[in-house]
C-alpha cells in the first residue's frame, strides 16, 4: 500500500510518516518549501517550491493534480483548521471523500471514528481510489527506526483558478506549550472554581516538570486556558505516560484523548465520578486540599 503524508508542521509531519510506516510499504511525503525536513522516515518527499505569497490553502491544485497523476491509496492529513480546508477541496477535486478525527485503522483499512458527540464510534472504509484521512496528534503508532528522507522529486506549483486573498493579518496569543509531545500533563476541569487557581494547577505540573491541559468548558466556557489546550474528542488526542485528571469528571468525550495514557491519576471529590473508572490510581477528596499536599510532597 502506497502512503502520501501532508502536514502543515515538522512535527506533525514526522508523526505521520513514523504512523503511515506502520500502515503501509511505502511511505511519501508532500512538502511545501525545503526537503530539509528533521525526523522524517519516507521513501520519496514530493516537493513543491513555495510561492511567494501564496496562503498555504492555495496549493490544492498542486497536491490535487500529484494525486491524480500518483493515485496513492491513502493520504494522510494533520488534522488542522487549514489542514482540513486543503483535504476537503483536494477531495472535491479527485472525486474522493475525507473521513475525519480518525482514532484508529483496522488492517484493511477501515478507518475508526467517534460520532454522536463521542458516545459511538463508526467504522469507514474509503471508496475512492484515493482515500483521505485526517488525523490528530498522538493517534498513530510510531515506528522506531533512523529518520531517512529517500529522494526528492521537485513539483511544479498548479496555479489556482481563484487564489485566496489576504484582507488582514491579526497577532494571535501564542501557545508555548506543546502538549502532544508532553510525557506528563495535568489536566484541569471544572472542578477549580477560578482562573487565579491555575497557579496552583501550574505549580504542580512544574512540580513533576509536565504541562498543563484541561477540559472544553475550561477553554471554551470559562475561557480561562487557550482553545489549543483543551483535550478530547475534539481537541487534542494525548498518549503521555502520565495523566493526572484535577476536578474532571470523566466524560467520555474527554477521555477518549487520553485513553492511551500509560498512568492515569484522577483526583475529584465526587467518589462516583466516571473518571475512576479510567483510572489507574484515584484520590477521593478536594483538589483544594490534595494538590498543596501533592506539591509540598514533591518538593
Ligand atoms: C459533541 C461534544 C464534544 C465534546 N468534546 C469535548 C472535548 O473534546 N473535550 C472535553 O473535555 N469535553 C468535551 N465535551 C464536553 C464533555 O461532554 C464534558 O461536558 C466535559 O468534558 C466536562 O468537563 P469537566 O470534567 O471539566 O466538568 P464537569 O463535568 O462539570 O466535572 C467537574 C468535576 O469536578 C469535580 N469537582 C468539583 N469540585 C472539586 C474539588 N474541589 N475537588 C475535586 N473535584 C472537584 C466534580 O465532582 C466533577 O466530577 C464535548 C461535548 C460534546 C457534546
Amino acid at each position: 500500500m502506497k502512503i502520501f503524508v501532508f502536514a502543515e508542521r515538522d512535527n506533525a509531519l514526522a508523526e505521520l510518516c513514523s504512523g503511515a510506516r506502520k500502515l503501509g510499504e511505502r511511505v511519501e511525503a508532500i512538502v511545501i518549501g525545503t526537503e530539509d525536513k528533521p525526523g522524517i522516515t519516507v521513501d520519496k518527499i514530493w516537493l513543491i517550491p513555495p510561492q511567494n505569497g501564496v496562503m498555504v490553502e492555495d496549493y490544492t491544485d498542486t497536491i490535487a493534480a500529484l494525486l491524480q497523476k500518483e493515485t496513492p491509496d491513502l493520504l494522510l492529513v494533520e488534522s488542522t483548521k487549514r489542514c482540513k480546508v486543503i483535504a476537503g477541496r483536494v477531495a472535491a477535486i479527485i472525486g474522493a471523500s475525507v473521513i475525519t478525527d480518525v482514532m484508529e485503522f483496522t488492517p484493511g483499512m477501515e478507518a475508526s471514528r467517534l460520532v454522536y458527540g463521542g458516545v459511538a464510534v463508526r467504522k469507514e472504509k474509503a471508496a475512492a481510489a484515493t482515500a483521505i484521512a485526517m488525523v490528530g496528534s498522538g493517534v498513530l503508532e510510531s515506528c522506531s527506526g533512523a529518520a531517512s528522507q529517500g529522494i526528492v522529486e521537485t513539483i511544479a506549483f498548479v496555479e489556482p483558478g481563484v487564489r485566496i486573498k489576504t484582507i488582514s493579518k491579526e497577532q494571535k496569543p501564542k501557545v508555548c506549550v506543546d502538549l502532544p509531545s508532553a510525557k506528563r500533563v495535568v489536566g484541569v476541569g471544572r472542578g477549580i472554581v477560578k482562573e487565579e487557581d491555575l497557579a496552583m494547577i501550574r505549580q504542580l505540573a512544574d512540580a513533576i516538570g509536565g504541562e498543563v491541559g484541561c477540559t472544553r468548558p475550561i477553554a471554551e466556557a470559562e475561557r480561562w486556558m487557550p482553545k489549543e489546550t483543551y483535550v478530547g474528542v475534539s481537541g487534542l488526542m494525548l498518549a503521555p505516560e502520565v495523566y493526572i485528571a484535577l476536578g474532571i469528571s470523566g466524560q467520555v468525550q474527554h477521555t477518549v484523548g487520553v485513553n492511551r495514557s500509560k498512568v492515569v491519576i484522577a483526583i475529584n471529590k465526587d467518589k462516583n465520578a466516571p473518571i475512576f473508572k479510567q483510572a489507574d490510581y484515584g484520590i477521593v477528596g478536594d483538589l483544594y486540599k490534595v494538590v498543596p499536599a501533592m506539591i509540598n510532597k514533591l518538593k
